[in-house]
C-alpha cells in the first residue's frame, strides 16, 4: 500500500507518529493509500526548522522571491496534466474540473510574482522639521494554512503564493482526504528555487491542527473548511494572540426574476448546482424563482437538464458532468439529508437515490436530486448539503427573495438573474453576502480581487488573495526619523503637533 508522508526541509519524509488515515479512490471506493497523521512533536520540529529558514528568505529581496513565483508558474503549467490526474484520483472530480482547480490556484501564483509592488511601503517627506516618516510591510515570520478537501490545489496555492512571496515561511496542513497534490506542489516550489525549510507540508488531522494553534512561533493562520471548525480555529487562534482568518461553509442562493432568460438561468443552475458534485463552497444550492409562473417555467426547464447529467469516474471521458463525492461518509450524509427533505414535505422532482454505475458499485457516486417547494424551516434549506442536491424555494416577490437570502446564516456567494439593471443594482447594494453575481452563477473573483464571504461563512476581517492576502501575511512597521539638523533645542520633552 502506498504511504504518503510529509514534505519537510526539502524532502519527502515518512511520518513517525504511528498514526495513519486511509485515502480513498472515490470512484471505486477502494483505499488507494495511507497518509501519515503528524504528532505535535513532528509539527513543532517542522515549525522550528521553518523559523530558521525564514530568516534568509525574509531578507531576500522581493523581486527575487517574485522570480521563484514566476518559475513556479512555468512548472505548474508544465505539470498541469500530472497534477490534475493525481487530483482527480484522490478527489474524484472530472479531469477538466481538476485542471480548473490547478488553474485558479496558478493565477494567485501569477499575482504573487508582483510581491515587490505589493510590499512597497509609504513615505512622507518632511512630516516635521527634518523629519521623515515611512511605513514598511514585513513578513509575519512563520505562517500556517489549514485547507479543505474540495480544492486540494487551488486553496493551498491561494495561501502559499502570497505568504511565501511576502517573505514568510509557511506550514501547510492540507486535507488528509486528498493529500498528494500539495506534496507535488511543494516539490515544484523547490525546483522553482524556494530554499528548503521555507515551505513545510505536514499531513494530519485535529492533532496537527491543535499543534499549530498551540505553537507560539506560528504568527498567522489562514483556514478554509467547514464553519464549526472555522469558528473553533478562529476562537482558539485569536485567544493565543495569532492573526487568524477562517473561511467557512455556504448556502448560496440564486434569485431568478420573472424577466430573466429562463433557459440561461436553468443552464447556469445546472452547472453551478451539480458541477463537482456540488462540493464547491460557491455552488448554488438554493434557487429562488420570483413568482409562481417563473417557478413553474424554471422547474420545467431544470428537470430534463438534470435528468440528462452524466455521472461517472474522471476516466469516463469528456462528457462526464460530475464524479463521486469524496467519502462514503459524505455520501451517507447527503442521502440522509435527502430523506430529511422528503420527511419535511419538500417535493423531490428529480430523485437520484437509486443511482448505480456498472463496474463502480462501491464508488461514492450520488445521483442528482432536485427538490421543489422547499421552505425556510426545513433542514435541507438550513444546512450545507455539499452534494448534488438543488432546492427550489418559491418566493412571491423580489423583497421576499432578498429577505430569504439575507436571513440565512451563511453569506458566501449569491447571484441574481434578471435583465433589469435597477433590480440588479439594488440587490448588489443591499444583500449581506460577500460575493455577488449578476447573471453569473459562480462569481469567484479573479486573483487580483479578493475572495471572502460574510456572516458565518467567514471569521476575521481580511479576505483571501488580491491585496488583502499581502496585508494578512505582513505587518506594518512605521518609522519616524529626524536628523541632527532638524532638532531644535528644548523640544525633547514636548508632545505636540509637528510644525
Ligand atoms: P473540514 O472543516 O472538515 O476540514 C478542513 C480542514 O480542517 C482540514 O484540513 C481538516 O483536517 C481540518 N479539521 C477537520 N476537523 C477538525 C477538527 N475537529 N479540529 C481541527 N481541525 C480539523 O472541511 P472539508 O470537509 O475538508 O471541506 C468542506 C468545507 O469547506 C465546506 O463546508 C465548504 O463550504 C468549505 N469551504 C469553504 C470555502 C470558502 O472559501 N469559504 C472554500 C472551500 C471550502
Amino acid at each position: 500500500m502506498k504511504e504518503i508522508g510529509h514534505w519537510i526541509n526539502g524532502k519527502l519524509v515518512k511520518g513517525t507518529s504511528g498514526r495513519m488515515a486511509d485515502v480513498f479512490n472515490p470512484a471505486t471506493g477502494e483505499v488507494q493509500a495511507r497518509v501519515a497523521l503528524a504528532s505535535k512533536a513532528e509539527l513543532d520540529a517542522a515549525v522550528a526548522d521553518a523559523a530558521r529558514a525564514q530568516v534568509a528568505w525574509g531578507a531576500t529581496n522581493p523581486q527575487k522571491r517574485g522570480r521563484v513565483m514566476m518559475e513556479m508558474v512555468r512548472l505548474i503549467n508544465r505539470d498541469m496534466d500530472k497534477l490534475a490526474e493525481a487530483l482527480s484520483t484522490e478527489h474524484g472530480k472530472t479531469f477538466p474540473d481538476a485542471k480548473g482547480d490547478v488553474q485558479r490556484g496558478l493565477e494567485v501564483i501569477e499575482y504573487s510574482i508582483g510581491a515587490a509592488q505589493m510590499l512597497k511601503g509609504e513615505f512622507t517627506d518632511s512630516a516635521g522639521p527634518g523629519i521623515d516618516m515611512y511605513s514598511m510591510r514585513q513578513p509575519l515570520g512563520v505562517a500556517a494554512g489549514i485547507t479543505p478537501f474540495n480544492f486540494p490545489a487551488m486553496i493551498p496555492l491561494w495561501k502559499m503564493g502570497p505568504a511565501l512571496s511576502a517573505g514568510n515561511a509557511f506550514i501547510l496542513k492540507p486535507s488528509e482526504r486528498d493529500p498528494s497534490v500539495p506534496l507535488m506542489l511543494a516539490a515544484l516550489f523547490q525546483e522553482a528555487g524556494l530554499p528548503d525549510g521555507v515551505l513545510q507540508v505536514i499531513n494530519g488531522d485535529k492533532e496537527a491542527v491543535d499543534a499549530i494553534l498551540d505553537n507560539e512561533t506560528v504568527q498567522g493562520i489562514g483556514f478554509v473548511g467547514s464553519t464549526p471548525i472555522a469558528h473553533y480555529i478562529y476562537s482558539r487562534g485569536c485567544a493565543a494572540g495569532k492573526r487568524v482568518q477562517c473561511f467557512g461553509g455556504a448556502k448560496n442562493h440564486m434569485i431568478i426574476m420573472p424577466d430573466a432568460d429562463l433557459d440561461q438561468a436553468a443552464d447556469a443552475l445546472v452547472g453551478a448546482g451539480y458541477g463537482a458534485a456540488g462540493e464547491r463552497c460557491m455552488a448554488i444550492s438554493v434557487a429562488v424563482p420570483v413568482g409562481e409562473k417563473t417557478a413553474d417555467e424554471l422547474v420545467k426547464r431544470l428537470i430534463p437538464r438534470i435528468e440528462k447529467l452524466k455521472v461517472g469516474p474522471w476516466t469516463g471521458g469528456n462528457d462526464v458532468d460530475y464524479g463521486p463525492v469524496v467519502t462514503a461518509a459524505a455520501k451517507a450524509n447527503i442521502l440522509r439529508l435527502v430523506e430529511s427533505g422528503l420527511a419535511s414535505g419538500a417535493k423531490l422532482v428529480v430523485d437520484g437515490r437509486g443511482f448505480k454505475l456498472q463496474g463502480y458499485e462501491n464508488g461514492f457516486f450520488v445521483g442528482p436530486h432536485l427538490f421543489d417547494h422547499v421552505t425556510a424551516d426545513m433542514e435541507i434549506y438550513q444546512k450545507e448539503i455539499f452534494g448534488p442536491v438543488l432546492s427550489v424555494v418559491r418566493a412571491k416577490t423580489y423583497e421576499d427573495a432578498l429577505k430569504l437570502a439575507m436571513d440565512h446564516e451563511y453569506g458566501n456567494g449569491t447571484a441574481i438573474f434578471t435583465r433589469d439593471g435597477d433590480t440588479a443594482r439594488d440587490f448588489a447594494a443591499r444583500i449581506n453576502v460577500g460575493m455577488i453575481g449578476i447573471n453569473v452563477p459562480i462569481p469567484v473573483p479573479l486573483a487580483y480581487h479578493t475572495f471572502g464571504g460574510w456572516k458565518k461563512s467567514s471569521f476575521g476581517d481580511l479576505n483571501q488573495h488580491g491585496p488583502d492576502a499581502f496585508r494578512f501575511y505582513t505587518r506594518t512597521k512605521t518609522i519616524t526619523a529626524r536628523w541632527p539638523s532638524g532638532i531644535k533645542e528644548g523640544s525633547a520633552f514636548n508632545f505636540k503637533a509637528m510644525d
